[in-house]
């Protein structure tokens, strides 16, 4: 089946009808339909499915095993809660379009070639981004993994259970990696980076130093009708303070930094708030400037931020990246504010690159997130040229 089959199959599965929005969560039975379409997938095309410890699935033409380590292809399927229809599965199923079209032209690769469905790259249900790379790479406990829990209070472990997995499979993987010599993501492009060049097609350079930290603001609660303004001890006035400087400040590092998430003690509309907790998140190109930002947050803020993780810049093979840019038709390399299991991989030592493809409205996340179906078409080319590279 070509890419518009696939993309036409897929377009309904976790599509929530009254905003548009994927709702495509790890372990739910949504998830369950697309690993089943995944696996109905691979095998339309003889490839042979595993499954690893962490539940990612792999497609492998060719024995990894016996012929590798392998090239593979891929991304993930799930979503963040009223996602695009392109984060993610335009990776997979470009992947799979590449592996026909390599099938197609009689191409026989040197290597095995695998295409992979990460499991629960968003982390919208447990909280963990990347969680079923980050499992297998060893750099999430495979305890901690365990107990995560979702909304409902449900656990990761009871959730793989339902699904019919094991969960005290979980752990790093040697197996699977042993497997993987170059992995390739390609992505739909989350900024108008390529838009403003007027390219369909970029390659990427690294991801960018990002971390979060959590901002406790102390207040006094009182009545909000009878303390005079001279008396109050309002932390809200702290959190604008603090979301004001994080924009000031970003905007002069070249970095971005947004506080999303807030909580509010006791959240009346007509008391002062005793409490405010507030989450920073910052990136930006270089760690310097990240820094720079959450400083002038804490001394505007009158608040210590409270590191809650931060993540160093991780570049992408960059070798790599120059061979497959200039494969590409001299395609623009460009770097990312986003995380993406390309990074965990690269994290881990593997040979990693990942491909962009054009958003022109630079939106995701959200039910607007949109490619163009030339540009879907111009990455599986791209995708096609970069295999015939790297597996001849
Ligand atoms: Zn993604």
């Amino acid at each position: 089946m070509t890419f518009d089959g696939m993309w036409a199959e897929l377009l309904p599965v976790g599509r929530d009808p009254q905003t548009g929005g994927y709702r495509r969560f790890a372990w739910t039975r949504t998830d369950h339909d697309l690993r089943e379409w995944f696996a109905a997938e691979a095998s339309s095309r003889g490839l042979d499915l595993t499954v690893d410890r962490a539940g990612n699935q792999w497609a492998w033409w060719g024995d990894p095993d016996a012929q590798g380590p392998g090239l593979v292809l891929g991304s993930h399927l799930d979503s963040v809660p009223d996602g695009g229809a392109y984060d993610g599965p335009l990776g997979v199923v470009t992947a799979l379009a590449t592996v026909e079209a390599l099938q197609r032209q009689g191409f026989r690769p040197s290597r095995p070639i695998g295409v992979v469905n990460f499991v629960d790259e968003e982390g919208a249900r447990f909280g963990i981004a990347c969680a079923g790379s980050r499992i297998i790479t060893g750099v999430l406990d495979a305890d901690r993994a365990r107990g995560l829990r979702d909304g409902d209070g449900r656990t990761l472990a009871e959730a793989m259970t339902t699904a019919g997995r094991d969960p005290r499979a979980l752990g790093r993987d040697e197996e699977t990696l042993r497997r993987v010599g170059t992995f390739v993501e390609l992505h739909v492009e989350q900024g108008r980076g390529l838009a403003d060049l007027d390219r369909a097609v970029a390659v990427g350079s690294t991801i960018w130093p990002h971390g979060r930290w959590r901002l406790d603001l102390a207040g006094e609660a009182n009545h909000a009708g009878t303390t005079r303004l001279e008396d109050r001890h309002d932390p809200m006035l702290s959190l604008a303070a603090a979301i004001t400087a994080a924009r000031d400040a970003a905007s002069g590092q070249g970095c971005v930094a947004t506080v999303g998430k807030v909580r509010v003690e006791p959240n009346g509309v007509n008391a002062i708030p005793s409490h405010v907790t507030a989450w920073l998140d910052a990136r930006g190109p270089a760690e310097r400037g990240v820094r720079a930002v959450v400083e002038e947050v804490a001394e505007r803020a009158g608040v210590r931020p409270v590191e809650e993780s931060w993540t160093g810049p991780t570049p992408f093979d960059p070798a790599l990246a120059a061979r497959l840019a200039a494969l590409l038709g001299d395609a623009p390399v460009l770097a990312t504010g986003a995380g993406h299991d390309a990074g965990i991989l690269a994290s881990a030592g593997v040979p990693t690159a990942m491909l962009f493809v054009r958003n022109p409205t630079g939106v995701s996340h959200s039910p607007a997130e949109h490619a163009e179906h030339a540009d879907c078409l111009a990455g599986v080319e791209a995708l096609t040229a970069v295999a015939r590279e790297l597996a001849s």
